[in-house]
């Protein structure tokens, strides 16, 4: 029996992707904290826990010593649903059988890795359930898996799913592991989980595997924050969860006083958080209980920080395929969900629809531009059963209604399935999105140019300003990067700028899902020709003008003509004197 005072932990993040919980850098998933916070309830002392991701081992082999040498090695990770990421590479099957190997003490694996493993993380593709030569698969709550076999002196466990009380108190035990992890403290966004499980059943999700919705009660989630802030982490977004309007209600329907005790509470013990996001709201709730809907919304809208997108599965405009797949929102009631949250929560801060009279007020006409509070982002997928070539049409006309309507949409989010064992999908496979792969290509092209583009730009018109921009990678010359947030637009700027700061940047032009932007605010007396170049209307020639009769004493100085309107984000510094 091994004493739990004494034992050595290394924790092992691969990343989590599901319906409603993301976990890739620059986002820290629920799992490794409270895994953590399992392990010190269970007695293990916070010094004997090392915390690893899977990019921080690739980086530096020495770190696989504490795989090797801990008493206990846990794997978190799983992805079930697909994607291509910028802040961390997902563990492959092979390298989660090499912790296994490498592993001298007892090994677990948990998280939604659960629900089984493709032979690589990719889209359209079938997984099975494995153990990875794992001695121990959580196939109930990993975190109460780590506790109970901790207490048990490494000899086993129930799969057993954790109560309230346990969450509350391993959430907040367990935050003291975000200081282990690479991107702490300014470029972590910590995932918020309100609640677990779906009241609908569609198809292909992984989510009702979870049951009916369960909520964390507003203290229990506010209590992690508050740790959380304790420990530097500024960001933040309530992520884990189906559907945020329905929070603290039955199940269903809003409640919109447990929202204002949840996001109050958050903004109070945390008052000087630089990001509050969310993910995930049923287009349903909306339409069948409108006004506590606008209510719940309003709410959000009042406390979050702009650029929040509530994520619609709407996944297929196409009533075969909705039917054939249990989805439960149609096009024509998705379409009124879109109005509603553009109608209550489309406002900029300081703008003309701001609520809030003092703000409009001292705003004053020279704020700048930001963006909207909170936009509805659309969910498509693709390869579900009884899709055919008149779904990708039909997918194409809700959009384009939206368009045309005049609303916005943050942003438009095409996928193909994925089929997990317990699906109801695991019976068609990965067949239909096979069969169809050169159908999604084109459509997913025509999107990109008929709606993004056209979208992003009415979302972040030329000038719209983005505060703290993370640069993340070089490419052709210039310098890419993203505010922390969810679903954040991707921003490249001229010329090649120092990787890891972060910087203020004004929109400037549109590409299909990333903007060009110069820094805010372009200071016409230090402006590179690549920058001021890059400013709509001025061509090379005029940029050559700006530099030649350098410097300026004010924006207004200096002569453009033509339709070049650079007062909201253009600033003239005055020069440094070398005396
Ligand atoms: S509404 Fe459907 S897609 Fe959304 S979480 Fe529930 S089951 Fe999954």
């Amino acid at each position: 029996m091994t004493g739990p005072e004494t034992l050595s932990v290394t924790i092992v993040d691969g990343y989590v992707d599901e319906p409603a919980h993301f976990g890739v850098p620059p986002y820290i998933s629920t799992y490794p904290r409270y895994a953590a916070g399992a392990l010190v309830d269970a007695g293990v002392p916070r010094e004997r826990i090392t915390y690893h991701t899977i990019d921080g081992l690739r980086d530096e082999p020495d770190r696989w010593r504490d795989v090797d040498e801990a008493d206990l090695l846990i794997y978190l990770g799983g992805m079930t649903v697909p994607g291509k990421y910028v802040g961390g590479t997902p563990a492959e099957p092979d390298e989660v059988r090499k912790l296994a190997w490498t592993a001298s003490g007892t090994s677990l694996m948990g998280g939604p890795v659960k629900f089984g493993v493709g032979e690589e993380n990719a889209g359209a593709t079938e997984t099975e359930r494995q153990d990875l030569d794992f001695d121990f698969v959580a196939k109930g709550d990993v975190e109460a898996a780590v506790h109970d076999l901790v207490e048990s002196g490494l000899e086993g466990f129930s799969n057993r799913m954790r109560d309230v009380d346990e969450v509350s108190r391993w959430a907040q035990e367990g935050a003291f592991i975000v200081e282990q992890h690479p991107n702490h403290p300014e470029y972590l966004i910590a995932e918020l989980e309100t609640s677990r499980g779906c009241a609908y059943r569609c198809s292909f999700c992984t989510e009702p595997l979870y049951g009916n919705p369960t909520f964390r009660p507003p203290p229990s989630v506010v209590g992690e924050v508050d740790a959380l802030s304790d420990l530097g982490v500024k960001h933040f977004r309530i992520g884990r969860q189906a559907d945020i309007l329905a929070y603290g209600g039955d199940g269903e329907a809003p409640n919109p006083d447990a929202l204002r005790s949840l996001y109050g509470g958050i903004r109070e013990v945390a008052p000087d958080l630089e990001t509050l996001h969310l993910d995930n709201m049923n287009p349903i709730t909306i339409v069948e209980w409108p006004e506590k809907s606008r209510e719940g919304i309003r709410i959000i809208a009042e406390h979050n920080t702009p650029g929040d997108t509530a994520a619609f599965g709407l996944e297929s405009a196409d009533p075969l395929v909705q039917e054939e797949n249990n989805l439960n929102v149609t096009a024509e009631e998705c379409f009124e969900a879109v109005r509603i949250v553009n109608e209550e929560a489309g406002w900029r801060p300081g703008g003309p629809r701001d609520p809030r009279p003092a703000d409009r007020a001292s705003a004053g006409e020279d704020a700048p531009t930001r963006l909207p509070k909170l936009l509805p982002g659309i969910n498509l997928l693709h390869g579900l059963k009884g899709e055919r070539e008149e779904t990708y049409e039909r997918n194409l006309e809700f959009l384009r209604r939206v368009y045309d309507e005049g609303y916005m949409l943050r942003r438009v989010n095409i996928r193909q399935v994925m089929s997990f064992d317990g699906t109801e999908m695991s019976e068609t496979g990965a067949e239909i999105a096979n069969d169809h792969k050169k159908l999604f290509k084109r459509y997913k092209q025509q999107v990109r140019e008929e709606i993004d583009n056209p979208m992003l730009a009415r979302v972040a018109p030329t000038g719209t300003v983005l505060p703290d921009v993370h640069l993340e990678y070089h490419q052709d010359g210039k310098t890419f990067g993203r505010q922390l947030g969810t679903y954040p637009l991707l921003v490249g700027i001229p010329g090649e700028r120092e990787l890891g700061k972060t910087t203020d940047v004004a929109v400037v032009d549109h590409g299909y899902r990333s903007v060009t932007g110069v820094p805010y605010p372009l200071d016409l007396n230090a402006a590179s020709m690549d920058e001021l170049t890059t400013v709509p209307g001025i061509g090379s020639s005029t940029a050559g003008d700006i530099v030649v009769n350098r410097p300026y004493e004010s924006v207004a100085d200096a002569e453009f003509g033509g339709e070049v309107d650079l007062e909201g984000f253009a600033t003239a510094r005055p020069l440094e004197r070398a005396d």
